[in-house]
């Protein structure tokens, strides 16, 4: 089947190298260049972890692990590192509780510490005595733009062709053709994969799709003393902290400092192509009071820091759908900020369906539209 992919992120570069290992004509289209920093998937990092309140997507995770490996065995190159994971915040938290109930109904592997063990273990970690961590040893980063690159690599590998800075203005169905749109003409498909993370609502305008799109902060702060307490040796695992809903990772090599943000969602953007306001001054001195008080051998220096989008829906729940009405268009979104663990599958679970594959075996109707437009009455 001729098969196009619009937008290449995450989602994206894994559907169409999927596609093209299976021998379609895969075609993708990006409006910028290849890992760039307007979206959702560029950085070198991105939390990965069995460890979460629901069931569904501790079992997805499952199914996202190997595709993950495979990818990494393919591309020959580290994409994953596998640093363990800490999901902590206080004793009574109940995401801490299902979290927990999650990986004891899939049978993984975990330790229970107090605040006290913690901090043997990982010297960096002051949690004060009212928490308790959850440690599961799977966890770990992956290193996001490389993803998307050795996707993209391997696609082009098994024959698919990418059109980069090249922005589709509209898909439409006429007497059950589809066509892509930019501005060099169209261009007619069997199917059309649509993988645009927060510009989706603009292709899709009648469908009004729960979609908002929030502005995101990451901010990476200077290591005072004791740089072996922060290394992705085992010393420092990422970690979540559940009720304070902050996130970090250890030294990833590359660039000074140690990563940390908030996950609750930033302001809304109405404007996705505007240039975005830098980290506020604000957001830092909240980063540095939390750091002050969690890590205490970090400084207040920041090394580096960066702006990037979640596309939220409602519940954070994904969008996995065929188009009401375009029989031959599937889309993906609302990662809502926590998806980059998922795209491998997301980009194999979406080349299954736009290929009539119904062999994927996990339950997916909670992420159809209607899903969303029952749970907004
Ligand atoms: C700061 C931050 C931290 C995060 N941390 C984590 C984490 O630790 N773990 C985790 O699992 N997830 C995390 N996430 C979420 C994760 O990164 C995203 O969910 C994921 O990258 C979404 O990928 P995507 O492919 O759906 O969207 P995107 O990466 O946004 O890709 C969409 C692509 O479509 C292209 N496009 C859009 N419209 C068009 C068009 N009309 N024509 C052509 N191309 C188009 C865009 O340019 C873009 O490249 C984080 C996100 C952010 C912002």
């Amino acid at each position: 089947m001729k098969i196009a992919v619009v937008g290449l992120g995450g989602t994206g570069s894994a559907a169409l190298r999927f596609l093209a290992c299976a021998g379609h004509q895969a075609i993708g289209y990006e409006q910028f260049r290849i890992g760039h920093e307007n979206g959702s998937s560029h950085g070198e990092s991105r939390i990965i972890r069995y460890t979460y309140p629901d069931l569904l997507y501790t079992q997805m995770m499952s199914d996202s692990y190997k595709l993950w490996f495979e990818l990494e065995k393919e591309a020959d190159e580290e994409l994953f590192v596998r640093c363990g994971g800490l999901y902590f915040g206080d004793k009574n938290d109940e995401d801490v509780r299902i979290t927990e109930q999650s990986l004891i109904d899939t049978n993984l592997p975990y330790d229970r510490l107090t605040a006290k063990q913690t901090q043997e273990k990982y010297p960096a970690f002051h949690l004060q005595s009212n928490e308790a961590a959850i440690y599961q040893k799977d966890s770990g980063f992956l290193r996001a733009t490389r993803c998307v690159q050795a996707n993209i690599r391997l696609a082009k590998a098994h024959g698919a062709i990418i059109h980069e800075e090249t922005k589709v203005q509209g898909i439409y169905t006429k007497d059950n053709k589809t066509f892509i749109q930019t501005s060099s003409g169209e261009e007619e498909y069997d199917r059309v994969i649509v993988t645009a993370g927060p510009w989706m609502s603009s292709l899709f305008k009648d469908l009004n799709l729960p979609l908002t799109p929030t502005r995101q902060q990451i901010v990476y702060l200077n290591i005072n003393d004791h740089e072996e307490y922060f290394q992705a040796n085992g010393t420092f695992p990422v970690w979540i902290d559940a009720t304070e809903n902050l996130y970090g990772f250890p030294s990833d090599g590359q660039i000074v400092g140690i990563k940390l943000a908030y996950h609750h969602c930033g302001e809304a953007i109405k404007d996705l192509d505007a240039e975005r306001a830098p980290v506020d001054e604000n957001y830092l001195d909240e980063i540095r009071r939390y750091a002050k008080k969690r890590f205490p051998n970090l400084g207040t220096d920041v090394t580096y820091s960066q702006t990037c989008v979640y596309t939220n829906t409602p519940n954070h729940d994904f969008i996995i759908d065929q188009v009401p009405d375009q029989s031959n268009v599937f889309l993906v979104s609302g990662c809502s900020g926590h998806g980059f663990k998922f795209t491998v599958l997301l980009g194999k679970i979406i080349s299954m369906l736009a290929t009539d594959d119904n062999g994927y075996e996990r339950d997916l109707t909670r992420f159809k539209i209607n899903s969303f437009l029952k749970d907004s009455k």
